[in-house]
């Protein structure tokens, strides 16, 4: 089997336990097939493709195979052209996950549910008729779509991230990523606005005084 990209990082978020994320891109089968919720099995086909990988791998498959807080799930993107159809509409990820790569996944939720409250607040008044709802769920498309086209913009595209993967296939280029980083770290400086989707420009939260009605 062709291991694929394989990637770790470490993130310590108490001085008792710390995060493991792995992740990369194989053409494993088994990993493919793993049915979502088989931890065991999830845990084995994981195992497997990151099995040679370097660094402390042996000692991170161990303690992942341990650990009992365990979780998986394949990258997504999920890109809709329409998030209602009658008197059903999509929030969150369901409607617009702009994956992981963003870190906006919980900041797209949020906002999105706040814009369709705001606009069922002011279009579904019991003086708006039988037609306010439609009314507010294409001004919660025409107001919130921008914002996410901003945020999925080039997400998943093999081009935006060609330097960054070019530079993680080799030795070399991960040991100048990890020195980078570790300056970064030093200087508190923050790579999340060069590398997440965070700055979303020319967009403002809309303001609902409706909300605010008892
Ligand atoms: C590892 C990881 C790290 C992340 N890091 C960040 C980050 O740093 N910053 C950030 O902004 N975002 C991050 N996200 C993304 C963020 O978690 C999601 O975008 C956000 O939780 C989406 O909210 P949601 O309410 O749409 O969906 P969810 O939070 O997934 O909530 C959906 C809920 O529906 C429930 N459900 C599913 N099916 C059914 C059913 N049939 N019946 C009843 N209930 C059901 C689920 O159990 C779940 O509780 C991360 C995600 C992951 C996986």
């Amino acid at each position: 089997m062709a291991p694929g990209k394989r990637m770790m990082m470490t993130r310590r978020h108490s001085p008792h336990k710390i995060q493991v994320y792995l992740g990369g891109t194989t053409d494993s089968v088994r990993l493919k097939n793993s049915r979502r919720g088989d931890t065991k099995e999830e845990k084995e086909a994981f195992a497997e493709f990151l099995h040679g990988a370097g660094w402390k791998t042996e000692e991170i498959i161990q303690s992942m195979k341990d650990a009992d807080d365990f979780y998986c799930e394949r990258l997504a993107l999920v890109k809709l052209d329409c998030w209602s159809k009658g008197h059903m509409v999509l929030i969150g990820d369901a409607a617009h996950c702009p994956s992981g790569r963003t870190g906006m996944g919980t900041t797209s939720s949020m906002v999105g549910a706040y814009i369709l409250a705001g606009e069922i607040g002011r279009h579904c008044g019991a003086e708006d008729g039988k037609d306010g709802l439609a009314v507010a769920l294409k001004a919660y498309e025409q107001k919130f779509r921008p914002f996410m086209e901003q945020v999925q913009q080039g997400v998943l595209e093999d081009s935006e991230d060609g330097l960054l993967d070019s530079l993680m296939a080799t030795s070399f280029g991960i040991g100048i990523f990890n020195y980078l980083a570790g300056k970064m770290s030093f200087l508190k400086i923050n790579p999340a606005k060069w590398m997440m989707k965070e700055n979303v420009k020319n967009w403002d939260l809309p303001e609902y005084e409706e909300l605010l009605r008892d």
